[in-house]
Order: structure tokens, then C-alpha cells, then sequence
């Protein structure tokens, strides 16, 4: 640290993302990417958007809103887009969150969240998991201050009924609650048909995951014209560029070509349950996942020893050093192949 740092960054503790070995040494399944690539269409969108770079990227993304606008079903304003959602939800806490309205979500969810909090100084919650690592909607009733919800959860890929969201929503109508949907394409439930009910409501989705962009960034945001109008000022405060013109086009290719999108996600939801069942087989314990990734822990190994004896043997996951979490392993659901060869490295590590 510098002398000349500013005091209100004196104790950040910055996030740590999962590793990304620069080589493909590896078999990659830690940090939830599409283990296919990104559709023909988008790459080639992509490559046609290189040859104007010499220009600035359009700040209100009109095209990418017009699209989106007829995919979704929504109002042109009532979509926004980042530079990854990670950095949609850093804008939603410097828009609803300060000294008086601390941030508030669960206490195993997108470690993220408390990262932003610290960047911001805002104050923030944690409401703890029950036992069975579900969210209680009873605990975020009558908060009224701003709710942070990733649904499905991570890391543990639960997800909790629409009807469940839709009161945390209700019960909150003082403050922002913001639904982040990184993963629900793999089988939760979105919360995007509430955004003309409940003007309080943020639904926050990313390309990273089922759309195979997360190397492009892009996140979005569904809400009110009010509530997206609030963002987008803070947006155009900071960055206003952020969406350059290749993941635009690849974007605009991702959104159009949905058949691939919705294969893909068949293929990972089929893969994801023939993994379960097979972890299970192996002893696991898996949470019921609605993800692109599942929890597990197995009783005759620790996280830590899982994780280490797998990196050795060429198989990356996640693992996190912390209470609650230290038995479990996440694993990202990749390609047939690259689960085959996953459950080839747990059966010697576990001597099946
Ligand atoms: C992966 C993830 C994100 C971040 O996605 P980016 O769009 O790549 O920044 C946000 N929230 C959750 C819960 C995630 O798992």
C-alpha cells in the first residue's frame, strides 16, 4: 500500500475471482463458464463489430435494447446493460444503499456482494441460510432497505419459488430488491414478469453463463423506468462507453440465435443430472441444484482435500475456506467429456 491511498480504501478486501490458468492444463470446471462456445452468429456478429472500432460504441446501446426489447417482451427502457453484471451490481448498491440503508442478503451467497459493500462503505447484513442452506422469505419480510438476492443461490444452485421472491418484493416496498439471475436459465424461475408490478423490483442477469459470452461481458438489467433511469445515471457517470461494439455484436448474434442458446442449456440441465446422480453413487451429499454448477461434500473427504487432490490431477473446482462451506466442493458442470474425466479422478482419489 502507497502512502497515498485514500483512507476509505485503507481495508479493502478486494474479491478473489476463481483461478484462470492462462494454459489449458486443466480441466476448467471452478468458475461456472459455458463449456461450449459462443454461437456461430455471435462470433461472427463479434468480428463484423471489430472493423469499426475505430468509433465509439453506442452509450445507449439502441440496437442491443431494440432486440432485447422484442426477445423479452419489455419497454426499450426498461433494459439496461454493463460491462459484466458484477459491475450492474456495484451501480445498484451506489444507487440504493448508504449509511441509513445498509445491504442486506444472505450470509452463503455471490461473495461479491460484501465486497461491493466495502468498496461503497456501505453498511450491510447477513441473514443466515437454514439449515438446509434454503433462504427463509420470512427473515427478508419488512426489511426496507435494500435486499440483495441471487436466485438461483450460489454457491449452492438452490432456488427459491417465484412466489417466495415475489413477497420478499411485496414486503419491501420502501427500498430496492434486487434478483440477481446469473444462472436461471438452468431451471429456476425468473422474476422478470413482475418488473410492471412492483416498481421497487431489479432483476439482474449476465451473458457469462448460458449464453457463453463470459470472456465478452455483458450483464443486463430489467426493472422500472424509474429504477433503470436511476442506474443508467450512475452509469453514464462512470463509464459511459462500458459495452464495446465486439460484445455488442455478439450479443445482438446470442440473443437472435436462441436455438442454440436453449439447446445448450438442455445439454448442461441433462449433464447436471446424470453428474448428480453419479456423485450420489459416489457417496456425495449434493444440494438440489437449479445451476449450471452443483455443491457437494462426501464424508469420507474434506473440501480442501478434494479440491487439492483433484488440482493435481489436472481437474480445477471450487472449494471455499469457510464455515459451513469447508466439506463442500462446487463443480461447475462442463462437457460430457469433461465430466467423464472428473469422475475418472474422483473414483482414485476416493479408491472406488
Ligand atoms: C457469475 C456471477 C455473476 C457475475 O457475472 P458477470 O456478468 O460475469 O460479471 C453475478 N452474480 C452471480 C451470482 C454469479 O454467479
Amino acid at each position: 500500500m502507497s502512502k497515498y491511498l485514500s483512507i476509505k480504501y485503507k481495508n479493502l478486501k478486494p474479491y478473489v475471482p476463481g483461478e484462470q490458468p492462462q494454459n489449458m492444463e486443466y480441466n476448467k470446471l471452478n468458475t461456472n463458464e459455458s463449456p461450449f462456445p459462443p454461437s456461430p452468429l455471435a462470433q461472427r456478429m463479434a468480428r463484423e463489430a471489430a472493423g469499426d472500432l475505430q468509433l465509439y460504441s453506442d452509450p445507449d446501446c439502441r440496437q442491443l435494447c431494440s432486440v432485447a426489447s422484442d426477445y423479452w417482451g419489455i419497454e426499450k427502457d426498461q433494459v439496461l446493460f454493463f460491462n459484466g453484471s458484477d459491475e450492474t451490481i456495484n451501480y445498484a448498491c451506489m444507487a440504493f444503499c448508504d449509511k441509513i440503508h445498509p445491504m442486506v442478503f444472505p450470509d452463503i451467497t455471490y461473495g461479491f456482494y460484501e465486497v461491493v459493500a466495502g468498496v461503497n462503505s456501505v453498511p450491510f447484513k447477513k441473514i443466515p441460510l437454514k439449515e438446509d442452506f434454503t433462504i427463509d422469505p420470512e427473515d427478508y419480510i419488512g426489511l426496507n432497505t435494500p435486499i440483495f438476492i441471487a436466485n438461483p443461490n450460489a454457491p449452492t444452485g438452490i432456488s427459491l419459488p417465484l412466489k417466495d421472491i415475489e413477497r420478499i418484493i411485496a414486503g419491501n416496498p420502501d427500498s430496492a430488491v434486487i434478483i440477481d439471475e446469473a444462472y436461471v436459465d438452468f431451471g429456476g424461475e425468473s422474476a422478470l414478469p413482475l418488473i410492471n408490478k412492483y416498481d421497487n423490483l431489479l432483476v439482474i442477469q449476465t451473458f457469462s453463463k448460458s449464453r457463453s459470452l463470459a470472456g465478452g461481458r455483458l450483464g443486463l438489467a430489467f426493472g422500472s423506468r424509474e429504477i433503470t433511469a436511476d442506474i443508467n445515471a450512475i452509469k453514464f457517470s462512470v463509464s459511459p462507453y462500458a459495452i464495446n461494439r465486439m460484445t455488442m455484436g455478439a450479443a445482438i448474434g446470442a440473443i437472435t440465435d436462441d436455438e442454440y442458446f436453449k439447446a445448450n442449456c438442455q445439454k448442461i440441465i441433462k449433464t447436471r443430472e446424470s453428474s448428480v446422480k453419479r456423485l450420489r453413487e459416489l457417496g456425495f451429499e449434493v444440494l438440489p441444484s437449479s445451476a449450471n454448477f452443483v455443491f457437494a461434500r462426501n464424508p469420507k473427504m474434506g473440501g480442501r482435500e478434494l479440491y487439492e487432490g483433484l488440482k493435481e490431477r489436472g481437474v480445477l473446482v471450487r472449494y471455499f475456506d469457510k464455515d459451513r462451506l469447508r466439506d463442500f466442493l462446487r463443480i461447475s458442470i462442463g462437457s460430457e467429456a469433461q465430466m467423464e474425466d472428473l469422475f475418472a479422478k474422483l473414483k482414485e482419489l476416493l479408491g472406488e
